[in-house]
């Protein structure tokens, strides 16, 4: 997506766009940490934004900063439309649908698999995405496979195969189920094995019901997944331990979990970030994330997008690099157009990206 700004004179900025390694866009930019949409130019550099222009043009283009993706289990693309049947009899390890599935998996059908959500990911404007990864180091290697050379980025949660840890060696921590899945004291010697590797620990927790929920609290987990049934005094818990959340919308309306506190965690202060969790439950695309989040749950454009972007990079501790459109970050972009017969028209381009845009709006990914 190279666009030349030659005939747009209103612009200092003219004097670096003969510097053959630079890349000149020019539209409204979703800016900075807020998200403020403005008319003008970005110039990249070597895949890094160098400058950032305000001024006025004409433009028929959106650029926002590509999705980071809080929650996913990849490993299950190879289903797609399970029966609708109670959440425990669908994911539940080790005999839920899923896993039994998975048993019967030929490797090679599995990274296919994983590969074609890969692809699907970058094409919907994903950058990076955060996966829970079953199956102990093979299940680490494989995502690895189907990730080689591809242009987005993984943070891989592993999960020990019997009693098996050795995963950790190859991945960014350890994502477990819930409490209700293991011994306690398996669960701390992973908590104190994954830390001693230096890695995070993630756990599932208040999906189904809260009775997962203080236990998981208890482990002092970097990361908590869903809390959909978070009690207020459980918000306070996670929020005084300044412990971040993935939910996951979509995921917890098909599996009749409900609709989690977001509102609550983010008034407490609480990093929330959007998944899109099982790819057998759901597309990895981000706008139907967001426009879920937007009309059912949380009711503010410039968090729905916080959440599917910003925060989610600060969890990870990608959020110098990553998130947001600002001077010195990577170029991770999305360009949208407003003159698709879905968008055009629109007065708000953020409200407009949040609450309606769909992946074939994208004209361009950089
Ligand atoms: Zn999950």
């Amino acid at each position: 997506m190279l666009v030349k700004s030659a005939s747009y004179e209103k612009c200092k900025y003219h004097k670096s766009q003969f510097d053959p390694m630079e890349q000149t866009l020019k539209g409204t930019i979703i800016l900075g940490d807020e998200f403020e949409p403005v008319d003008g130019y970005i110039t990249i550099e070597n895949g890094i934004i160098k400058n950032i222009e305000e001024c006025k043009v004409s433009t028929d283009t959106i650029i926002a900063p590509c999705f980071v993706n809080a929650h996913t289990h990849i490993g299950d693309s190879v289903i797609k439309d399970p029966p609708r049947m109670p959440l425990a009899e669908l994911v539940q390890p080790p005999d839920g649908l899923k896993h039994r599935i998975l048993k019967e998996t030929s490797h090679d059908d599995l990274v296919c698999s994983m590969k074609a959500t890969i692809h699907d990911m970058i094409k919907t404007g994903t950058c990076v995405f955060t996966d829970f990864r079953e199956g102990g180091l093979a299940g680490v290697l494989a995502l690895k496979e189907a990730l080689n050379n591809s242009k987005i980025a993984a943070k891989i949660f592993g999960r020990p195969l019997d009693k098996d840890m050795e995963y950790l060696g190859s991945c960014d921590g350890t994502g477990i189920s819930s409490t209700n899945d293991l011994e306690i004291d398996f669960m701390k010697d992973i908590v104190r094995q994954t830390r001693k590797k230096g890695k995070k620990f993630a756990i599932h927790a208040g999906e189904r019901d809260s009775s997962d929920i203080s236990s998981a609290i208890e482990l002092e987990p970097d990361l908590l997944i869903h809390m959909t049934h978070a009690a207020d005094n459980d918000i306070k818990a996670i929020s005084e331990a300044g412990i971040p959340v993935s939910v996951c919308m979509r995921s917890n309306l098909i599996t009749g979990s409900g609709f989690p506190p977001v509102k609550k965690m983010l008034d407490e202060g609480i990093l929330v970030a959007a998944g899109t969790d099982n790819v057998m439950l759901n597309s990895v695309n981000m706008f139907s994330e967001m426009e879920f989040l937007s009309k059912t749950n949380v009711f503010d454009d410039r968090q729905v997008f916080k959440l599917c972007t910003l925060n989610c990079a600060k969890i990870l501790g990608l959020d110098k690099e990553l998130g947001s459109i600002k001077k010195g970050k990577k170029a991770k972009l999305m360009i949208l157009t407003k003159e698709s017969n879905n968008m055009q028209g629109i007065r708000n381009p953020l409200s407009s990206l949040v609450r309606r845009a769909r992946p074939d709006d994208i004209i361009g990914i950089i």
